[in-house]
């Protein structure tokens, strides 16, 4: 059986796809370089196979490859069972009752059974202790699943309510760099002159903060889920003195109490496709 640390380090496919160049090229034999993360990650694709991965990454990534695949961690249907299997029998240990205030969900009986009713990006998720599903019924991804797990088994703690950007969260180092190559970065790049675009981009689940007053542009409030919170900042560019736009990711400081850095990357990256999707409709 996995143990939890091992859940908490594993290796999931976008972990691989960020350190390939993304190109398509086909020299592994995949057609996409998402194909090749994923087959990768369920053991399926030597990881090797790309000439072009980033080198400095590739070590570290085997490694802990290695080790989910021998424990059984992966994204192959045996493995993401086994995964789902370790989270159920950790959340059957949760009383529901209880865990509902402190996750800051709703404690529902109506169906039979006991279930959570949690709040998770505009949406409503029900969790019982055999299933887990949107209400409204659209699909939640098997890394979703993981990660709105995480947050109920964790238990959430109040907020601090004091903002930090992740270079104040231990550890993280690594993480920074991820954060702004994958989302300050792009995010910067998508919004650069187009302040106008902002509100809209963020109302279908964010809300706007006012920070004028600290010289930002724009800022908005995501509430993932009830206890966990993540701000967006932008300064737009000012073409004529030379400064860029620039985007930064704000965490509670309390953050990890509440979710691990892996799945804190997670959620700033549902974030960011979803600031990137709305930018192109807009
Ligand atoms: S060889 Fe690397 S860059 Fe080319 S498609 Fe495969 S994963 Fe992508």
């Amino acid at each position: 059986m996995a143990d939890r640390e091992s859940l908490k380090n594993r290796v999931a496919p976008l972990e691989i796809y960020k350190v390939t160049p993304r190109t398509n090229c086909g020299e592994c034999g995949q057609n996409t370089c998402l194909a090749f993360a994923t087959l990768a990650t369920a053991g399926q694709q030597d990881i090797d196979a790309c000439p072009h991965l980033d080198r400095r990454q590739v070590q570290n990534l085997r490694d802990r490859l290695n080790r989910q695949l021998e424990s059984g961690i992966g994204v192959s249907r045996e493995g993401f069972d086994k995964t789902m299997e370790f989270l159920y029998e950790e959340v059957k240990k949760c009383d529901f009752r209880v865990a509902a205030q402190s996750l800051g969900a709703k404690f529902d009986e109506s169906a039979g059974q006991s279930a959570l009713i949690i709040p998770y990006f505009g949406d409503l998720v029900s969790v019982t202790m055999s299933d887990i599903k949107k209400l409204s019924g659209g699909e939640l991804s098997p890394w979703e699943k993981i990660f709105i797990f995480n947050y109920v088994i964790a238990g959430a703690t109040e907020p601090s309510g004091v903002w930090v950007g992740m270079e104040s969260l231990p550890n993280s180092v690594s993480k920074v760099k991820s954060l702004k190559a994958h989302c300050e970065e792009p995010l910067s790049r998508l919004y650069s002159g187009k302040m106008h675009l902002w509100a809209q981009a963020a109302a279908p689940w964010g809300r706007e903060v006012s920070l004028k007053d600290h010289g930002v542009d724009f800022a908005a409030e995501f509430p993932v889920f009830p206890k966990l919170a993540i701000r967006v900042l932008f300064w737009d560019e000012i073409k004529d003195e030379g400064y860029a736009s620039r985007v930064k990711f704000l965490f509670d400081s309390r953050v990890l109490q509440v979710l691990d850095l892996e799945s804190l990357i997670f959620a700033c990256d549902q974030i960011t496709d979803r600031l990137s999707a709305q930018e192109k409709v807009g």
